[in-house]
């Protein structure tokens, strides 16, 4: 078969987005090859159309575990064979996977950079009829990048193992630094890179400085036709934004990190189905999000790079046509930029601290605990040992970071059972009822005595006909009595120690935590950069941003239409004529809407002619009502 006709035999498409067929053409070639495509480009089916052509199995790298999960119930669905490998499996499980992916014909394996490193992995790796390496989100390798993580180094040493495999790097963003580390990294030969513009024709930037965020955004939105998303950094500020939006009759939803996995899963189909409705949302908000009709995007609060940035605006307008990133920016915002900054790499002496009672809170002692995955509950952590969360959090990033832990976003894991004793010393549980959950257990779950068992409460409850509340009630006291082990399900974050314990006096964070502390004030400046130009094109600042030479304006962009620019004065003369002759047909207005009246120049430029004819006894102004009237 040809990749077209595997393309529409799986997935029902007719035709290769661009670059998609040149990729897996090379792929296909036995080539390396780096593919940059932007968010939504369809760099998926760039690894997975060959893996389906291929002999063999495809191991794809991928950071994240619930995009991981995603993609493996979408390949199902499709009848592709795929499995994925990550770190709440207990050993055994990896183990029969890992069995399956060489002798049970998948044809994709997706694994976390952190998997790799196992002596279990690397084993089975050997053996296995690998037919293509494919790295997903590649930028994760360089530390130039802004989501830098060390297990991705790995995958340059696992290529030694097998120098005949292919291996496709892919990725939305990478400046021209990203971009060489992928290239050296891997070893990608020919340095073979398939690069789309990153220009987005359709994509208007705007940069508006103001105070009055609120105000703004619900005249914007409701005059909007389509949908939105408004990126905000705290979860509260989130909530309080949806909440002022709905209140004003605008179907708003928000949507962050510290939502359950249903929680967010729920309002991310509503808001997705929905034809004009607005998501405000933290920057968890984002992966694998494909809506077509997105028309704004607007940061409510400066990101803190420019590749962060531009993925989230790049939501806007996959459909083609006509949309705005809107970036509302005041001057406290730039500080803040730079305070958060400080704060996310605390003094290294805090993050061994917290490091330390991190390994104390789990009772990992020294030399020991690699490997091992624990829960994270950050609001019960930082109440035992009195710390800030956001203190904390900050310095396990910085320990993720430096490679001492893996810290993963909150994930389903479902509830387990497994029985200790059958019938622990002679005693049965003593209860009848007790007994019956235990005979249930036993009955219906073959291997639970070796093995933790996935339960469903619900289930089991029903048809033991008690009520759920219960069962987890008494499944809690058989715990306690030492009968099972109940592991209730979570979503919360989860610590996988990737090192032994060390001690503290040990921990040395080094050059390279300066060496990253240095990239990241280079990002945020880049962003201050862009944010106060006033001259030039702002689509174009980002394409040099990323190395890209742009040709010419983009036409659209707040600069280009000359928005924030200080008029000249011709142009203030003829701005002072338009509102003197507004103002001798229409008596009064409004202050928050003078500027509306004026399309073409921004609400600064009128308010600064106002002002003037206000000096010049022209207009008055009634400061109990904000009106702006023609002096009589
Ligand atoms: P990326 O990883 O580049 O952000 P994905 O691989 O997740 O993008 O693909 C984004 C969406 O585009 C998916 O819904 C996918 O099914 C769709 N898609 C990819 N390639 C094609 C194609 N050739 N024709 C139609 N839809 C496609
Ligand atoms: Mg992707």
């Amino acid at each position: 078969m040809t990749p077209q006709e595997i393309l529409k035999k799986y997935w029902g498409f007719d035709s290769f987005r661009p670059l998609q067929h040149e990729i897996i053409d090379a792929v296909l070639n036995q080539k390396d090859c780096l593919a940059l495509l932007p968010t939504g480009g369809g760099k998926s089916l760039c690894y997975q159309v060959p893996a389906v052509l291929n002999e063999g199995i495809c191991l794809v790298v991928s950071p994240l575990l619930s995009l991981m999960a995603d993609q493996v119930d979408g390949l199902r669905s499709r009848g592709i064979k795929a499995m994925a490998v990550n770190s709440f499996m207990s050993r055994k499980q990896i183990d029969r996977a890992l069995d399956n992916a060489i002798y049970g014909g998948f044809k994709l394996l997706y694994v976390s950079p952190e998997r790799l490193r196992t002596e279990l992995f690397i084993e089975r790796f050997k053996k296995m009829n690998v037919s293509l390496i494919a790295v997903d989100e590649a930028h994760c390798i360089s530390q130039w990048g802004y989501d830098f993580r060390p297990s991705y180094l790995t995958i340059g040493e696992l290529r030694e193992l097998k120098p005949e495999v292919p291996v496709l790097a892919l990725t939305a963003t990478a400046t021209e630094l990203v971009v060489n580390d992928i290239l050296q990294t891997l070893s990608i030969r020919d340095n073979l890179v398939f690069r789309q513009s990153y220009a987005r024709t359709n994509l208007s930037i705007i940069v508006q400085m103001m105070e009055d965020k609120k105000t703004f955004l619900r005249k914007k939105l409701t005059k909007l036709e389509g949908s939105s998303i408004v990126y905000a950094r705290s979860r509260l500020k989130c909530q309080e934004i949806a909440e002022f939006l709905q209140q004003r009759g605008i179907p708003a939803q928000y949507y962050h990190a510290g939502l359950s996995h249903t929680g967010r899963q729920k309002k991310q189909e509503q808001w997705a189905k929905g034809k004009n409705t607005c998501m405000v949302a933290t920057n968890a908000f984002g992966m694998g999000i494909d809506k077509a009709d997105v028309r704004m995007v607007i940061h409510i609060d400066l990101p803190d790079s420019i590749e962060a940035y531009y993925q989230e605006a790049g939501r806007a307008g996959r459909d083609g046509k006509e949309s705005e990133s809107l970036i509302l920016c005041s001057d406290s915002d730039q500080r803040k930029l730079v305070d958060n900054f400080n704060r996310s790499f605390p003094p290294e002496s805090e993050i061994r601290e917290v490091y330390d009672k991190i390994c104390n809170h789990f009772q990992i002692t020294l030399n020991s605990g690699l490997n091992e995955t624990r829960l994270f509950d950050l609001g019960a952590f930082a109440n035992k040992y009195a710390l800030k969360k956001s203190g904390v959090m900050n310095c396990l990033k910085q320990l993720h970071s430096e490679g001492f832990i893996e810290l993963s976003e909150g994930l389903v894991q479902p509830s387990r059972v497994k029985v200790v004793s059958k019938n622990r010393s002679g005693q049965t549980a003593d209860q009848e009822s007790l007994q019956n959950i235990m005979d249930y257990l036993l009955r219906a779950y073959s291997g639970i005595i070796d093995n933790p068992c996935h339960i469903n409460e619900d289930e089991i409850a029903r048809n033991l006909n008690i009520l759920p509340e219960l069962l987890k009630k008494r499944l809690n006291y058989l715990t306690q009595s030492e009968y099972l082990e109940y592991h209730p399900s979570s979503d919360l974050p989860a610590i996988t120690f990737l090192m032994n314990r060390i001690d503290t006096k040990q921990l040395n964070l080094g050059s390279s935590f300066g060496k990253r502390k240095e990239t990241a004030q280079k990002r945020i400046d880049s962003v201050l950069t862009i944010i106060r130009e006033v001259n030039g094109c702002r689509m174009n600042m980002v394409l040099n941003y990323f190395g890209e030479e742009a040709k010419e304006k983009c036409g659209k962009c707040d600069l280009c239409l000359g928005m924030n620019r200080i008029l000249t004065k011709s142009e203030s003369k003829d701005l002072k004529l338009a509102i003197d002759q507004f103002f001798s047909k229409k008596k009064t207005v409004d202050l928050s809407e003078i500027a509306d009246c004026f399309p073409g120049y921004s609400k600064k430029q009128v308010i600064e002619i106002c002002r003037e004819l206000l000096a010049d006894g022209v207009l008055e102004f009634d400061r109990t009502k904000l009106i702006l009237c023609a002096k009589s």
